[in-house]
């Protein structure tokens, strides 16, 4: 069997430093945010090239927080996508917000930026990319956007840790982004966490109250908080794997590589690296008019494959009261119809990225 994700194999290979620092961080007793999260926050800001971060208890939050200091509330309108995971969206309905949805350009599955300013209303108060599978959304253009309408850039880098835009690293190039730390993502915690980084010391100092209850110090409640509080272990656990992260982020890039080589043969399209970015292959997904049968394939195979996303948000049911409806969003909904994403993590082998390669090419070889 093929697992899509093989969260133990990586912890075997980093087991006597992870040890180490779970057990040290027990005996500290910081079981809530303390000095290895704060360690960690400093650590992944610098990581990414941003002045501060905020640890918080998942991706969403991340997300959450960042709007509100933003001041983002009922009436205002937010610009996503919706061929992205429901937590960008749910985030922005915890605010009170709308959240206004552009297609995705259909090579990137990220924001079609030529349609941005045609979704822009006197209610528009931000914009929140997705580097989706860990490729970043066209940047410079939606800063452009940003500046001339006066709107709040959020990034919403959930899936795209490392990555790069034109040199610079995702998450400090709008004025908020945010990271989640799920296990499976990129840079993986042992339960929940997420993180927001920026260079606003404005929006830091709202973030941190915010995500502990709204108190400038104990029992003063400046703001109406939340309990969003990153644990003291994941921060211990954090630091270790962070260390690693830049390994991990090379052989993810080899492996999609070898994938984009050896899938040549089969008539599927692989995905397609933009002149501006340094994909990080969160998730290696390949695209079929067949991708059902495709998938049925690999299952019988012994080979695990995922699908991201089936549904685009504004065909979930759950945000039926938006209004939209199917052709509203072609590329999104045609991405979701075709996508397949391929076992990716750092430690897949070579043997096994053969073995996927050679059952794509069964189901669907090509012709020419
Ligand atoms: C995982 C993810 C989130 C949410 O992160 P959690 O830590 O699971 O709350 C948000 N946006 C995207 C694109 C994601 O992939």
């Amino acid at each position: 069997m093929i697992p899509f994700v093989d969260l133990k194999s990586q912890y075997l290979s980093i087991k006597d430093e992870i040890d180490t620092a779970v057990f040290k961080a027990l005996e500290s007793t910081q079981f809530v945010l303390g000095s290895e999260v704060v360690a960690l926050e400093s650590e992944f800001y610098d990581y990414c090239g941003a002045d501060y971060g905020i640890a918080v208890n998942t991706g969403t939050s991340a997300l959450h927080l960042a709007l509100l200091a933003a001041g983002i509330g009922p009436g205002d309108e937010v610009i996503t996508t919706p061929f992205t995971f429901v937590a960008t969206v749910a985030a922005i309905y915890y605010t009170g917000a709308t959240a206004v949805f552009v297609d995705i350009d259909p090579i990137s599955y990220t924001i079609d930026v030529t349609q941005i300013e045609a979704a822009i209303t006197p209610r528009t108060k931000a914009i929140l990319p997705v580097h989706l599978y860990g490729q970043p959304a066209d940047m410079d253009p939606i800063l452009e956007i940003a500046q001339r309408y006066h709107l709040t850039v959020i990034e919403d880098a959930a899936q795209a840790h490392r990555a790069e835009y034109k040199g610079r690293r995702v998450g400090s190039i709008g004025d908020l982004g945010c990271f989640s730390f799920y296990p499976g993502k990129n840079l993986g915690a042992y339960g929940e966490g997420g993180m927001v980084v920026t260079n606003n010391p404005e929006y830091a100092h709202t973030i941190q109250m915010l995500r502990d209850w709204g108190q400038e110090r104990r029992y003063h409640h400046v703001l109406k908080g939340y309990n969003y509080r990153m644990d003291g272990l994941q921060g211990a656990i954090l630091r270790v794997k962070l260390r690693h992260l830049d390994a991990w982020t090379k052989a993810r890039r080899a492996i999609a590589t070898e994938y984009d080589k050896l899938l040549t043969k089969a008539d599927v399209i692989t995905p397609t690296v933009m002149p501006y970015s340094h994909h990080v292959y969160h998730i290696y997904a390949v695209r079929s008019t067949e991708r059902d049968l495709l998938q049925q394939h690999l299952h019988e195979q012994g080979i695990q494959t995922g699908i991201h996303y089936p549904i685009p948000v504004h065909l979930q049911p759950a945000y039926a009261d938006l209004g939209y409806k199917p052709g509203d969003f072609p590329n999104s909904e045609l991405a979701a119809k075709e996508v397949l994403s391929l076992p990716m993590f750092a430690e897949l082998s070579s043997v096994q990225i053969k073995a996927v390669s050679v059952a794509v090419f069964e189901r669907i070889p090509c012709l020419n």
